[in-house]
């Protein structure tokens, strides 16, 4: 059976490896279809297309979208994109627009709670000016030894309600769906279990992506549980979504889940990779 690891991040957004880094990681892992999906960007795609191609890989183009649907964030990954498409560029370098105003209020805001010079803490994290992001400033707090893991200062910090969270507007999910369709790739939607959805917002978010074009749900993510596994391989079969598998891996040590070592999807979904030629 194929390793297929479709989600991961590197410098290039707020991963802590350089693209090609990744890819001999991923390779070393035992990933036979890889795809770098960093937020909101694809500058680390030539990089990582060639690390994959000399370590005999199969490479996927990949982005992961930030969207705002209802009030909340949720995450839009495209797969097999054509990075040059002018639309998708055009979406992404508007999405990304408003980062470094959002990180000069967090810093003011962290300062407020005793945490002075979050923003050029953060910014020695940053291998990208354009996306500074939460996870840079995580870093920086646990730098601090303030809290021991990230999910503790995500908890404390940095999500809604918290000190250091200024709300932001992402991409249309709309938008997003249409940017990826447009670039001729497939819009899946990023660790569904991951927002604390109900089921009947849970339901209106998935009926209103599958109408934008989506076709895709991640069901074995780093981001889910082994419960989550299984309530969204039914998901994926109620909404007749394709299922995708992507540890998310963000950094050695910090992330969960390495590349390529997440269980396989079960065997009664429909991957989205049914249909590739590889
Ligand atoms: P941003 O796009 O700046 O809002 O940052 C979002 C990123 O923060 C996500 O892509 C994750 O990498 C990271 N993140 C969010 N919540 C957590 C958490 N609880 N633990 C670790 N990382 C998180
Ligand atoms: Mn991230
Ligand atoms: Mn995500
Ligand atoms: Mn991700």
């Amino acid at each position: 059976m194929l390793n297929v690891d479709l989600h991961s991040h590197s410098t290039v957004s707020d991963g802590a490896l350089p693209p090609a880094a990744v890819a001999a990681r991923a390779k070393a892992n035992g990933v036979d279809v890889w795809a770098l999906t960093d937020h909101d960007e694809l500058d680390g795609i030539p990089e990582a297309r060639e690390a994959a191609c000399a370590l005999g890989m199969r490479y996927v183009t990949g982005v992961e979208i930030s969207v705002t649907w209802a009030g909340k964030t949720v995450h839009v990954v495209g797969l097999q994109v054509d990075e040059t498409s002018e639309n998708l560029v055009r979406g992404l370098a508007y999405t990304r627009s408003g980062r470094e105003r959002r990180a000069q209020e967090m810093a003011v805001q962290l300062a407020a709670a005793g945490i002075p010079g979050a923003f050029e803490g953060a910014l020695k994290y940053v291998g990208n000016p354009d996306l500074i992001s939460r996870t840079h400033f995580a870093r920086y707090i646990m730098e601090l030894g303030v809290h021991s893991s990230m999910g503790d200062v995500f908890r404390n910090y940095l999500t809604e309600g918290k000190p250091g969270y200024v709300p932001h507007r992402w991409a249309r999910l709309k938008d997003a769906a249409g940017w990826i369709r447009g670039a001729g790739g497939i819009a899946v939607m990023a660790h569904p279990g991951r927002y604390d959805f109900n089921d009947l917002a849970l339901d209106a978010l998935l009926t209103e992506f599958k109408q934008a074009g989506g076709t895709g749900i991640e069901v074995v993510t780093g981001s889910h549980t082994v419960d989550e596994y299984a309530r969204f391989a039914e998901v994926a079969k109620n909404y007749g979504l394709l299922a995708s598998r992507g540890s998310d891996f963000h950094a050695p040590g910090e992330s969960p889940i390495d590349l390529g070592t997440l269980p396989p999807l079960p065997s009664s979904l429909v991957p989205v990779w049914h249909d590739w030629r590889m």
